[in-house]
């Protein structure tokens, strides 16, 4: 279900994109002596990845937050439910599986900790931007409080990355790093040293020391050698190099083209 986004309280930058999802449930027909008038309370996110919780609520629901389009929110509502729980039976002690009731407050509740974890929140102490909301629709101080929260949490990635990256530890920068610096710096996150993902880099063999060097090298870091001119000394077969094999073949268009050029 879709909620127009247009109240005055609101900033133009919040109405782009923006949908309230219902949470998967169903109607309490067998167990309506658990229902509480099915109350609902609204999450909203400004987080920038997907948020989804598994839940063993009745209907096995599984609560989502999508990422929200840049500037905007995503919502989701959940609703009082129930869990099957197993008590004892109180005349005999044998064990019972018994609807027992769970107010929406509590799974939204329990749904904010669960998400502020998994995204590290806790790591760094801040947390991400997922919060419950008073009424049906963010007011412009509710995204503000959520905007602030991750705010901190993503400056804290972009200097945990830094400092990684200083010390060398590259390969302990995340997904989550840069996330976060896409969301604060957009374009100018390409300007972090870090922030590009790492190309894997292939290796072969040098064909004069037999070193592994990488796939793209021309000449050998280990020997020196110049590899194409190697392969053209003794008319070895490119075809195991493509990388000499298209810098010989450049080559020899280069000569063809320029002789072509001042004919
Ligand atoms: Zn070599």
């Amino acid at each position: 279900m879709a909620y127009s986004i247009g109240t005055s309280e609101l900033e133009p930058l919040s109405v782009m994109g923006s949908l309230i999802e219902d949470a998967p449930t169903k109607e309490f027909q067998d167990h309506t002596r658990a229902m509480m008038g099915r109350g609902f309370v609204t999450i909203v996110s400004i987080y920038p990845g997907l948020l989804e919780y598994r839940s063993r609520h009745y209907g096995l629901p599984v609560y989502t937050l999508k990422p929200p389009p840049r500037g905007g929110y995503s919502g989701l509502r959940v609703y009082d439910t129930e869990e099957w729980m197993n008590r004892p039976d109180p005349t005999d002690g044998k064990p019972t599986w018994l609807p027992g009731p769970i107010p929406a407050r509590v799974v939204a509740n329990a749904l904010v900790q669960i998400w502020a974890r998994s995204s590290l929140g806790n790591k760094s102490g801040f947390a991400p931007g997922v919060g419950i909301i008073e009424g049906d629709e963010p007011t412009t101080a509710e995204l503000k409080a959520l905007r602030d929260m991750q705010n901190k949490l993503f400056n804290w990635y972009i200097l945990d990355a830094n400092g990684k990256h200083l010390k060398g530890e590259a390969t302990e920068i995340n997904e989550i790093h840069r996330m976060a610096a896409k969301e604060m710096l957009d374009k100018g996150a390409e300007k972090l040293p870090w922030y590009p993902t790492v190309v894997f880099t292939e290796v072969k063999d040098c064909i004069a020391c037999g070193k592994q060097i990488e796939t793209r090298a021309l000449v050998c870091p280990e020997c020196k050698t110049d590899l194409p001119a190697r392969y053209l000394q003794y008319n070895l077969d490119t075809a195991a190099d493509p990388m000499v094999a298209a810098f010989i073949a450049k080559m020899n268009f280069g000569k063809g083209h320029s002789k072509g050029k001042d004919n």
